[in-house]
């Protein structure tokens, strides 16, 4: 495996100024990852760069679904059910660790967004454009079946259920193995290293000038054709290239509340009606169970996307309105998230009426922007970007690139022989740290988040001498994590490598301390740095709970 090292940046600082690539792509979220991926296993040689940590954006922000998106199925939106439906079952055999099957629940309920007639139709109309098979088409429940699987469901109102099978993931998990994948290959990627303007040659976009946060030294990095796949940023760096104009983004918040699970004790993933005529899920995971989403018009800070009290009220009294006998408080909630879906803005249409599908725009002066889509439909939204590239590239004398490989590039950490084989690699770990105190849930845990560099992880586990054993396995996380995953402030760590803030708390508030005085020693921080860093985690922590 590539060590990914941020005790290595200054290499690749170096490496990034001395060299000229053939593509720079701007934006370390799904969208750039899967692109530096594509690129890069057709042999271009390739640049990365994100101005904060990779997946900051929305991609650690989603609901965190592979998905063929039902809801964009009533409106019409066939091509992008179909791409992405196909895709779910791609992108878990590439990572079947990380890309879980996941039946879910739609309830059908008394005058509810789908009839009964419409549900059967609409469900089967979903299998066949993703190409579903055997065991995961979808089912139609009476009233007794669906209450046997889910007994919270409101009884009174219930006329029975879909039951259809989706995949869920981690979607910053899955952005840093799909980049890591990329460091295979002729790929240099860096963290805390923001694009603040461009370089031209002869009136085209040859590169851009760039600050890394961290030493804040400015430096240029040259490529021949540079990518915007800033996601909501998108059209900051349109307005800097000044091409800003024609289509423009429209950004819409949505919000995610996470509860610990005998809160809200569901056994399924549920998408159900809301009050409002919108949908949302709950979905049960680890010790925890999240719901989401708001959907509403953002144009504040992109930097700073909080939950607001109304959020929460609007998704906890969603919630209670389905599931009657629950009765969630506001005060139960554990953690939260908001991200920004940057969508394509369409006159005339609500939030929620827009539509998800991608679109490129080339600038005159061929900066290149990539902005709408789907975390399910990267490695499509990918192929579709490289090739524009190589079509630039042949009109421009030089030669097609080959072919998209990416559908049979397995991702790093999952190399399983199917689902079944990562359950008995769960079995292999949960026997290896059971005489440490550690369990079934523990060894998902490992394996779900980081695939088959789990063994690495309890490797050097097993190096450490410390007597509480929750502390070395947090320990040798975040080694791996500094070493092998760029992992540059504890907020990296905390949030986006292990995901703990959002479904793990206790394990966050239990160790933080600790966890901050680990990267002062790895990263050897004064007492201004870590101040720094300390006011940044605690921010964070105290916004989980508005
Ligand atoms: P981002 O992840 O935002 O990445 C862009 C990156 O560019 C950011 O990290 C940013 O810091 C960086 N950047 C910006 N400016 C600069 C600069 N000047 N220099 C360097 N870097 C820069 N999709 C699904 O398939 N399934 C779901 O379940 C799902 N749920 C969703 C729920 C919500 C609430 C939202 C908001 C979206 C959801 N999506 C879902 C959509 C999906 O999350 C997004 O389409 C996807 O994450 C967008 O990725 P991206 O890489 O384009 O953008």
């Amino acid at each position: 495996m590539n060590e990914f090292s941020a005790l290595n940046r200054n290499a690749i600082n170096e490496k990034l100024s001395d060299n000229k690539f053939d593509i720079l792509i701007i934006g370390g979220g799904i969208t750039g990852a899967g692109i530096a991926l594509d690129a890069a296993a057709r042999g271009l040689k390739i640049a990365l760069i994100e101005q904060n940590d990779f997946a900051s954006g929305t991609s650690s922000k989603s609901t965190k679904l592979i998905h063929g998106g039902l809801r964009y199925l009533k409106q019409f939106d066939v091509k992008l059910v179909k791409e992405v439906g196909s895709e779910r079952a791609i992108v878990h055999k590439l990572a079947p660790h990380l890309v879980l099957p996941e039946k879910m629940l739609l309830p059908l309920i008394k005058d509810g967004t789908y009839g009964k007639v419409m549900s059967s139709i609409g469900l089967k109309v979903y299998d066949i454009l993703a190409g579903v098979k055997g065991d995961d088409r979808r089912r139609m429940l009476n009233k007794k079946k669906a209450m046997a699987i889910e007994p919270l469901l409101p009884e009174n109102i219930l006329e029975g259920a879909g039951y259809y099978a989706e995949y869920r993931t981690d979607d910053a998990r899955l952005t840093i193995e799909v980049l890591k994948t990329a460091l295979n290959y002729d790929t240099t990627a860096l963290n805390y290293t923001k694009a603040i303007d461009f370089v031209y040659e002869e009136g085209k976009v040859r590169g851009a000038k760039v600050k890394d946060s961290i030493s804040n030294k400015e430096y240029e990095i040259k490529a021949n054709y540079v990518i915007n796949a800033t996601g909501p940023w998108v059209d900051e760096l349109r307005t800097i290239n000044k091409s800003k104009e024609g289509k423009r983004l429209h950004l819409t918040k949505g919000v995610h509340l996470t509860f610990a699970h005998e809160k809200l004790p569901i056994k399924n993933a549920v998408y159900f009606d809301i009050p409002d005529g919108r949908m949302m899920f709950a979905i049960p995971r680890g010790k925890t169970t999240y719901i989401g989403t708001t959907d509403t018009n953002y144009t504040e800070d992109k930097n700073d996307v909080k939950v607001t009290k109304e959020d929460v009220k609007y998704l906890v009294d969603a919630v209670n309105n389905m599931f009657p006998t629950v009765d969630l408080q506001v005060q139960d909630l554990q953690s939260c998230w908001a991200g920004l879906r940057p969508l394509i803005h369409e006159e005339g249409k609500s939030e929620s009426e827009l539509s998800r599908k991608d679109e490129i725009f080339v600038s005159p002066t061929e900066l290149i922007s990539i902005a709408g889509g789907k975390l399910t439909g990267y490695r499509k939204m990918a192929q579709r970007i490289v090739y524009l590239i190589s079509k630039m590239n042949q009109k421009g004398k030089g030669k097609l690139f080959s072919n998209s490989k990416t559908r049979k590039i397995v991702l790093s950490g999952g190399k399983f022989n199917g689902k079944n084989d990562v359950i008995s690699y769960i079995k292999t770990i949960e026997e290896r740290i059971i005489p440490f105190g550690f369990n079934h849930v523990d060894a998902a845990y490992l394996v779900h988040n980081y695939g088959k560099q789990a063994n690495i992880i309890l490797d050097y586990f097993d190096n450490l001498v410390e007597n509480d054993n929750d502390w070395r396995l947090m320990l040798a996380e975040l080694w791996f994590g500094v070493k092998y995953e760029m992992v540059q402030t504890p907020l990296d760590f905390l949030e986006r490598r292990t995901g703990n803030m959002n479904f793990d708390i206790n394990r966050v508030l239990k160790y933080k301390s600790r966890v901050l005085d680990e990267f002062k020693t790895v990263f050897d921080w004064n007492d201004k740095e870590f101040m720094y860093f300390k006011n940044q985690t605690n921010l964070i922590i105290k916004g989980l709970k508005p």
